[in-house]
């Protein structure tokens, strides 16, 4: 049998730039691992397309997924769910292959405790006041939704000390090249917890 692939978790505040991150990690083609592509019940954004940013479904069919126990993780978050579909993953996994997840903070706290063996990265701001700005300057949520958005990010950043790695998002290629540093450090490993 395959030795098990690595399951990588990038997370941080929503608005650090993690979707941006990640993309671009992706986007170098040096990647050998697979991304994860989460499930949500919040409606599709411009240019958004389904099965590829994410599995867009209704509420009640995220709610029958909990229910039957088809997600390795999952959170609400400003109102609508989020969460990793387990098969993909546990599939991946198997054959071999790294996976990687870019997830909210609640949901990788899930994934510590269900898969103490994955590595953890948190993605951090410069600062407090530039993640407003990016948020506002992304033009895509509505004054409240920055607000909320920013009281959870205090909270989130306190959970740093959570994870085996902060990478700061200063410039977006800079983050790609740290993260895939750890990733060739994580490969080079001989013990794992
Ligand atoms: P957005 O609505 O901006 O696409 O995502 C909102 C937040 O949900 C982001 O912080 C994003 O990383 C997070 N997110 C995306 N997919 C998942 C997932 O599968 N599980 C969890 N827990 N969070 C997710």
């Amino acid at each position: 049998m395959a030795k098990r692939g690595m399951l990588i978790v990038l997370s941080g505040p929503s608005g650090v730039g993690k979707g941006t991150v990640r993309k671009a990690l992706f986007e170098t083609g040096a990647t050998d691992f697979s991304y994860s592509i989460s499930m949500t019940t919040r409606q599709p954004r411009e240019g958004e397309v389904n099965g590829v940013d994410y599995y867009f479904v209704s509420k009640e069919e995220f709610e029958e997924n909990i229910r039957t126990g088809q997600m390795l993780e999952y959170a609400k978050y400003v109102d609508n769910y989020y969460g990793t579909p387990l098969k993909y993953v546990n599939e991946t996994l198997d054959q071999g292959k790294d996976v990687f997840l870019e997830i909210e903070v609640n949901g990788a706290m899930q994934v510590r405790a269900n898969c103490p063996d994955a590595v953890f990265v948190f993605l951090t701001p410069p600062d407090l006041m530039e993640l407003k700005h990016r948020l506002i300057g992304r033009g895509t949520d509505a004054m409240d939704v920055i607000n909320k958005r920013i009281k959870k990010a205090v909270g989130e950043i306190q959970m740093m000390r959570n994870y085996d790695y902060a990478v700061v998002n200063d410039e977006v290629n800079k983050a790609v090249e740290r993260i895939q540093m750890i990733i060739r450090s994580e490969r080079l490993r001989v013990t794992r917890v």
